[in-house]
C-alpha cells in the first residue's frame, strides 16, 4: 500500500470532494453518459444491466490481482469485462449496450499512469454480424456527438477547467499495430499518443498481443481488432474488434494464448451446442474519456470515489 498506510485518509478524501476540478469533471462526465447512452438507444442498442459476478470471466491480457466469491459451492468472479456475456446476449438481440462497472485489481506499479483505477466503468458495446469497420464508424459518429454535447451543456465546467476540447474529425486515422513499433520503438502507445493531435485507430493487433475472443485475420497473424488512442499522451480509451465465434478456432485460440478450456466450461458448451452469432463490439473508458475532454493529469478527478491502484480510498 502506498507510504505503508492502513488508514484511510478522510482528509484526502473531502479534499477530493471539494475539489472544483472533480465537481467540473464529474458532470462532464455525467453528460458523457447521457449522450453515449442516448446515441446509442437511437442506433437500437437495448441496455442491458451490468452482470457483476460470473463464474466465467475475461482473463484480461495482463496480469491482474484475483478476487472470488465462494457462494453455494461455487467460484465466482468480478466480471472484468462483460465479454462473454455480450457475446451470448446477442441470442436475444441484435445489438446491446451495458454501462459496466469493472472491478480489476490493477497491480500498483499502475497507480502512476494517470490511466488506471482498480474500479472503472467501460461502456461496452456489441452488435450481431458486425464488421471492424461498422464499430469504427459508430464510435467516430458517437465522439463528434459527444463533442458536440459537452460543448453545449457544460461551457462553464469547461471554462473552468480551461479547456476548449479539440472536436473530433473522422475518419480518424488508421496505424498497423507492427508499423507503430516499427517507427516508435519501445513504449510505441505512448509516443504515438503524444505525435498525435486527432485520435487514431490502433489496427491489426499480434495474435499474442490480444485475448482469445479478437478474431484471427486470414493473415493467421494479426487480429480484426482495434484500440482507439487519444492525443497527446492520454493513450487508449477503447479495444474492441470482431469476435471468435466457433468453436473450433475458439478452442484453438485458448490453446495458443494458454487459457485452459475448463475454465469456460459453459461459455464453450453453449458455443458447442447451441452456437452463438458473429460479431464485434468494442468498450470505452469512460474516465478516460472524461479525462481526456477535461484535460486532466489522472482518471482520479472523474470519479467522487476514485480507486487508484495501491492507495486506500473510500
Ligand atoms: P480493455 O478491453 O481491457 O482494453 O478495456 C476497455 C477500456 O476500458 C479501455 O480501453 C479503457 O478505456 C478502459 N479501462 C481498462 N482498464 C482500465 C482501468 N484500470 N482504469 C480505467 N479505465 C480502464
Ligand atoms: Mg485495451
Amino acid at each position: 500500500m502506498a507510504e505503508g498506510s492502513m488508514v484511510v485518509s478522510v482528509e484526502k478524501v473531502v479534499n477530493h470532494l471539494k475539489d472544483p476540478r472533480v465537481k467540473a469533471a464529474v458532470k462532464v462526465k455525467s453528460e458523457v453518459l447521457r449522450i453515449a447512452e442516448n446515441f446509442l438507444k437511437n442506433e437500437g442498442y437495448i441496455e442491458l444491466l451490468p452482470t457483476i459476478l460470473s463464474t466465467v470471466t475475461d482473463p484480461l491480457n495482463h496480469d491482474v490481482y484475483e478476487v472470488m466469491v465462494n457462494y453455494n459451492g461455487l467460484s465466482y468472479r468480478l466480471t472484468q469485462s462483460m465479454i462473454f456475456h455480450k457475446q451470448l446476449a446477442l441470442l436475444a438481440f441484435d445489438k446491446i449496450f451495458i454501462t459496466s462497472p469493472n472491478i480489476r485489481l490493477e497491480t500498483f506499479d499502475k497507480s502512476t499512469s494517470g490511466r488506471h483505477l482498480f474500479e472503472f466503468v467501460q461502456i461496452d458495446l456489441e452488435a450481431r454480424e458486425a464488421t471492424r469497420e461498422d464499430i469504427m464508424d459508430l464510435i467516430e459518429r458517437l465522439f463528434v456527438e459527444i463533442f458536440k454535447g459537452v460543448r453545449e451543456t457544460c461551457k462553464e465546467e469547461l471554462e473552468f477547467l480551461d479547456v476548449g476540447p479539440e472536436m473530433p474529425q473522422p475518419p480518424f486515422k488508421k496505424v498497423k499495430y507492427l508499423d507503430a513499433v516499427k517507427e516508435y520503438g519501445e513504449k510505441f502507445e505512448d509516443k504515438l499518443s503524444m505525435d498525435l493531435d486527432q485520435p487514431a485507430w490502433l489496427i491489426d493487433i499480434p495474435i499474442l498481443e490480444r485475448e482469445f475472443y479478437d478474431k484471427l485475420s486470414p493473415d493467421g497473424e494479426t487480429l480484426l481488432d482495434m484500440d482507439l488512442i487519444l492525443p497527446r499522451g492520454y493513450g487508449e480509451v477503447i479495444s474492441g474488434g470482431e469476435r471468435e465465434y466457433e468453436y473450433d478456432s475458439i478452442l484453438r485460440r485458448m490453446a495458443i494464448k494458454g487459457n485452459d478450456p475448463e475454465d469456460f466450461e459453459w461459455y464453450l458448451k453453449i458455443v458447442k451446442e447451441y452456437g452463438i452469432p458473429p460479431s464485434a463490439g468494442c468498450g470505452f473508458g469512460v474516465e478516460r474519456l472524461t479525462r481526456y475532454i477535461c484535460g486532466l493529469d489522472h482518471v482520479k478527478y472523474t470519479r467522487l470515489f476514485p480507486k487508484v491502484p495501491g492507495e486506500l480510498w473510500v
